[in-house]
């Protein structure tokens, strides 16, 4: 429990420091704590800690532990692959959804958006270094899907999500990650009214934050390594 406290306060000081190194605001740029494989206890302690927003990447888990933490006021982030037969869940259950690549599931994801709950937050995911096997979209498909997906009644597009291909080397990460930025820039071009950029993880989340995360996405900073 002291672990976890202590990790949390210790990101968000690598946050401070980056957001300072880049002339940014700390304030514009929010922490997801990553929970995908640790148990619900972990979630309860990070919540003790201050820390409100989570992002899961396997459905069936998630429940689980929302059912286990149903008196805890979360907010829940879903940031893994996306089965069509799967989007209800998402709709009914989660505040935003960060790896929407294509138009079949957002259109899936505003039909099955009760009602009385706000409008989902959209990323759309892109597979911005082109790996064969990653999810997300062709960066060459982002416009036309963005302005499909700002289209659809129950969901808010909020902008872009990416996960580039790993790299030790700074400037290659701050390369991936500018790419991203830009084409969230092109997007405001077209006058989409989008203003998020999740990209940065546990082990290049200041190159993301010098080219304008506004959500880093931190698991294993936090939890500890997973199996
Ligand atoms: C697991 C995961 C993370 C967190 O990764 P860490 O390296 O543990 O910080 C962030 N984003 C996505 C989409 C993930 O699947």
């Amino acid at each position: 429990m002291d672990t976890i406290s202590h990790c949390l306060a210790a990101v968000k000081a690598r946050i401070a420091q980056a957001a300072d190194l880049a002339g940014r605001q700390t304030a514009t740029i929010h922490l997801l704590a990553v929970s995908k494989t640790k148990p619900s206890t972990d979630i309860r302690a990070a919540y003790a800690a201050g820390q409100c927003a989570f992002g899961e990447n396997y459905l069936q888990e998630a429940l689980e532990k929302m059912a286990q933490l149903a008196d805890l006021p979360l907010e829940w982030h879903f940031i893994g692959p996306i089965q069509s037969n799967k989007t209800r869940f998402l709709a009914e259950h989660f505040a935003w959804v960060h790896s929407v690549d294509r138009l079949k599931i957002a259109e899936r994801l505003s039909a099955q958006r009760p009602s009385h709950l706000p409008p989902l937050q959209i990323c759309l995911q892109v597979n911005i270094s082109q790996e064969a096997s990653k999810q997300g979209c062709d960066p060459s498909a982002v416009s036309l899907l963005a302005q499909q997906v700002h289209q659809l009644p129950n969901l808010q597009l909020r902008g872009l999500m990416a996960i580039p291909a790993p790299s030790t080397d700074v400037n290659e990460q701050r390369r991936a990650f500018r790419a991203v930025r830009e084409l969230l820039e092109a997007l405001q071009q077209q006058g989409l009214p989008v203003d998020t950029l999740s990209m940065g993880m546990s082990d290049d989340l200041e190159a993301a934050i010098a080219e304008g995360a506004t959500w880093v996405r931190v698991g294993s900073y936090i939890f500890g390594a997973r199996r």
